[in-house]
């Protein structure tokens, strides 16, 4: 009897000691980018983006190993200039299975830098899991002297293996900073320290540990009302740029090719050159939503400023660029055409 009371206690302690060291199994979903880049010489600027495939990624940070049991795919292998709905469809999707079906415990994605903000943000409002969800990149190729990729995919799992990691939303991890996908934007065509939030950085991640210094205070993830395990296309939505005697004619092409929505990336408060809001307001008219957000890369794009929204039923993007603005004026489209339901939609989102 005493015997086998040991053997139990054993036993437990045995399955407790697993569980307890036992590592987060997290998944690397590769999509391309400079992080997978290649160039003809380690001095050139020269490369082409998305040549490396996943499995050499990881290889080339075996460090990982030691945080976590690691696994890897490859979604799709683009410069993110050429990121499309049908791969963030895609990806949103795999990344709901592998967290809330296949036990995955984060989740990274590398991914080109020129439209990693607009992918973070769409992941962060259509992947229901309060997991992290972690976007690496790098700004220089994987051939270059000092390629940050290695760095930043390190950092990124670490950060996921944090417990508390968990219900940020989606974030970006570059340059050992862990900035939010709402507050997130490119600041710099070149330079490694290009990422930036709006509002700051959330956290960081230092000799392998994620700090965080603040919390995102709008809807994300699982607090998220948009669901796209239905669809396989989204609304179409066009930008339109603001400028000086400017044109026209991008406006009304939109309005020809019946696009569900229009963003302007409009001159100071979200302001219309005069012809293009004369074209702005007959889309209007015709059922076509306009979003104004502005061309200015930070501040507010104000609710009934210069332009009077609530008589043209426009919609004013607040907090959002053009890019992000466009992303949930698609999914707002998803689910209704009332504007003020789409106003409710930026104050939450
Ligand atoms: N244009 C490429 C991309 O976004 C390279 C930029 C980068 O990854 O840094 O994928």
């Amino acid at each position: 009897m005493r015997n086998l009371r040991f053997t139990m206690l054993v036993f437990v302690a045995l399955v407790i000691s697993i569980t307890l060291c036992a590592k987060p199994k997290i998944r690397i979903i590769a999509t391309g980018g400079t992080i997978a880049g290649v160039a003809a010489s380690s001095s050139s600027s020269a490369y082409t983006a998305g040549q490396v495939g996943i499995q050499t990624l990881i290889d080339a940070v075996p460090q990982v190993k030691d945080l976590a049991e690691v696994s890897g795919e490859q979604l799709v292998n683009i410069g993110s200039q050429d990121m499309n709905d049908q791969v963030w469809l895609k990806l949103a999707k795999r990344v709901n299975q592998l967290l809330n079906a296949e036990g995955y415990d984060g989740v990274l994605i590398t991914h080109g830098t020129d439209t990693m903000e607009e992918t973070a943000y769409f992941l962060s409002l259509t992947v229901h899991s309060d997991k992290p969800v972690i976007l690496v990149g790098s700004m220089r190729p994987s051939t270059a002297i000092s390629a940050d990729g290695p760095a930043n995919l390190y950092n990124g799992v670490a950060a996921l293996c944090d417990p508390t990691s968990k219900g940020h939303g989606v974030m970006a991890c570059m340059n050992n900073m862990l900035i939010d996908a709402k507050s997130l934007y490119k600041s710099h065509t070149t330079d490694c320290a290009t990422f930036k939030g709006t509002y700051g950085q959330i956290g960081y991640v230092y000799n392998g540990k994620a700090y965080y210094t603040s919390e995102p205070t709008y809807r994300h993830t699982t607090r998220s009302e948009f669901n796209v395990d239905n669809l396989d296309k989204l609304p179409q939505v066009g930008i339109v740029y603001g400028y000086a005697n400017a044109s026209a004619l991008p406006m009304q092409a939109f309005v020809n090719a019946k696009f569900d929505g229009i963003v302007l990336a409009g001159v100071g408060d979200g302001n219309f050159y005069k012809d293009v809001f004369d074209v702005a307001l007959k889309a209007r008219n015709s059922g076509i939503q306009i979003v104004r957000s502005s061309r200015v890369p930070t501040g507010p794009t104000c609710l009934n400023g210069e332009v009077d929204d609530s008589k043209y039923h426009f919609v004013a993007a607040l907090n959002l660029n053009p890019q992000k603005a466009r992303v949930l004026l698609q999914l707002a489209l998803t689910k209704t055409h009332d504007w003020q339901q789409i106003q409710k939609y930026f104050q939450e989102y």
